[in-house]
């Protein structure tokens, strides 16, 4: 246990704050950690202590906590101007060049965007936007959402009811009308004697029977994240998207890509759709697109999709639905310097260079008799953790054995999370070769203490 004087930082923020998916009553066992500036991929803290950040923030912070390109284009912005809104047809000059941009770095030969002030909410306004073009084009009960078990969609109460966690429960959701299929998840949902192509098969059978059984009439779309990001790094079963977007496609049922965590490089090309071979008919971004230096996220809409929305606005003259902070300049201006430096100074070839590389060593360390599977592409991993490699059996919850990993990766400078059973490691794209081999080491060490103790 550590000890925190009354008035020192961590008292404070835990008297005042509330942290985000955090154990509160027990959080000042541990000791909270106030972080207080950044170098490269290094945070540190109140007590001077330096972290590798092996998430990179939630993900997001790819270009590390002291980009300066980054901050001279958010300096820059608010120098110029600081703040609007994109309603009644005004919209900032850095809106119009996002937008142009985003579109241009899309899969999509045409599109439109759409801007709010993070994931969930870009996942909400998506549903919104199923919910205006079903409704205007005479389809109102086009209104359930199918995603998957383990999909992380954000925390709104839409968002919070397309996200497959059981936690959610305790806010009384999902909603109605939020249709969970099938994790695509085949090291731990496979059947016995079932082969990858059987187990994808019997997903896509899962979906066709689930649009039958609801009414192909009654569902406005299909949301999925190309790489399962909060669910644990699950990559989709061989031939996965394959399978289901032909399904989607007879029915008439969008296809949505949630890639906040995937998009702008994070499994290796600009988007996981691209590395998972399939194309959306809307993207979902948020995180990387300006590098964790703004909140900020975007809906973008292909051809089809922007068409219909034009459409659907034209019979009651207008498209109600927007943020105050819709397309704020300074997220715009930032977003548009994050997507040039990910994209054009050397970090996405850097996850490329290096992501083979960052395999290697996990599958080194994934050796460990406790490490049951590693999974992941790019810059974004996993290491389930087992009691037992041969049987897949899961250590007992009691334990909290990821927990105590990622407690005791902090404690030595690294920071990981644990989700479920799983480590996850998702490193910023500017990492170095030394950083990876310092992130190795200490993972390492810290997996081998915990297993000794929980064995
Ligand atoms: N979608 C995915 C795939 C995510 O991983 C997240 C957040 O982690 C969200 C949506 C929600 O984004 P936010 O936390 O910005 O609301």
């Amino acid at each position: 246990m550590r000890e925190t004087a009354a008035n020192s930082w961590e008292a404070k923020a835990e008297e005042f704050s509330l942290y985000g998916f955090t154990d509160l009553p027990s959080v000042h066992e541990r000791g909270t950690v106030v972080l207080t500036h950044g170098e490269g991929p290094y945070i540190f803290d109140t007590h001077g202590r330096r972290y590798l950040d092996a998430n990179s923030g939630l993900w997001n912070m790819v270009a590390g906590f002291d980009h300066p390109g980054l901050i001279e284009a958010a300096q820059k912005q608010y120098a110029r101007f600081p703040g609007y809104h994109a309603f009644f047809g005004r919209m900032s000059d850095q809106t119009v060049l996002l937008s142009e941009k985003l579109v241009e770095v899309s899969p999509f030969e045409r599109g439109r965007v759409f801007y709010t002030n993070s994931g969930s909410e870009a996942n909400d306004t998506m549903v919104k936007i199923l919910w205006f073009l079903h409704g205007a084009e005479g389809k109102p009960q086009r209104r359930k959402i199918l995603t998957r078990w383990n999909g992380y969609h954000g925390v709104t109460a839409v968002s919070a009811s397309m996200t497959g966690k059981p936690y959610n429960s305790v806010f009384g959701l999902p909603l109605p009308g939020f249709i969970h299929l099938g994790c695509p998840h085949y090291w731990r949902f496979g059947q016995a004697g079932e082969t990858e192509e059987q187990f994808t098969a019997r997903l896509a059978a899962e979906l066709e029977a689930t649009i039958i059984k609801e009414g192909p009439d009654t569902i406005a779309g299909f949301f999925a994240e190309p790489v399962m990001g909060a669910g644990g790094v699950i990559p989709p079963s061989k031939g996965y998207f394959q399978a289901v977007a032909p399904i989607l496609k007879k029915y008439g049922i969008p296809l949505i890509a949630d890639e906040v965590i995937c998009g702008f490089g994070r499994t290796g090309n600009t988007w996981g759709s691209q590395t998972y071979d399939f194309m959306p008919d809307a993207i979902i971004s948020s995180k990387n697109m300006t590098a964790g230096f703004f909140p900020m996220g975007a809906v973008i809409l292909g051809p089809e999709l922007a068409d219909r929305v034009q459409a659907a606005s034209e019979a009651i003259e207008e498209f109600p639905h927007g943020f105050t902070a819709s397309g704020h300049p300074v997220g715009c201006a930032i977003a548009l310097k994050a997507i040039d430096v990910v994209m054009n100074e050397g970090l996405a070839d850097n996850v490329n260079r290096l992501s083979p590389r960052l395999e290697a060593g996990l599958a080194e360390i994934a050796k460990n008799p406790n490490i049951g599977e590693l999974r992941g592409v790019g810059f974004m991993w996993a290491l389930e953790a087992v009691k037992d490699k041969a049987t897949k059996t899961p250590f007992d919850g009691s334990l909290s054995v990821s927990e105590r990993i990622a407690n005791t990766c902090t404690d030595l400078g690294l920071i990981c999370r644990p989700l479920g059973q799983s480590i996850v490691l998702c490193p910023p794209f500017i990492l170095t070769e030394p950083q990876m081999d310092e992130m190795f080491e200490k993972l390492e060490a810290a997996l081998k203490k915990v297993f000794a103790e929980v064995a």
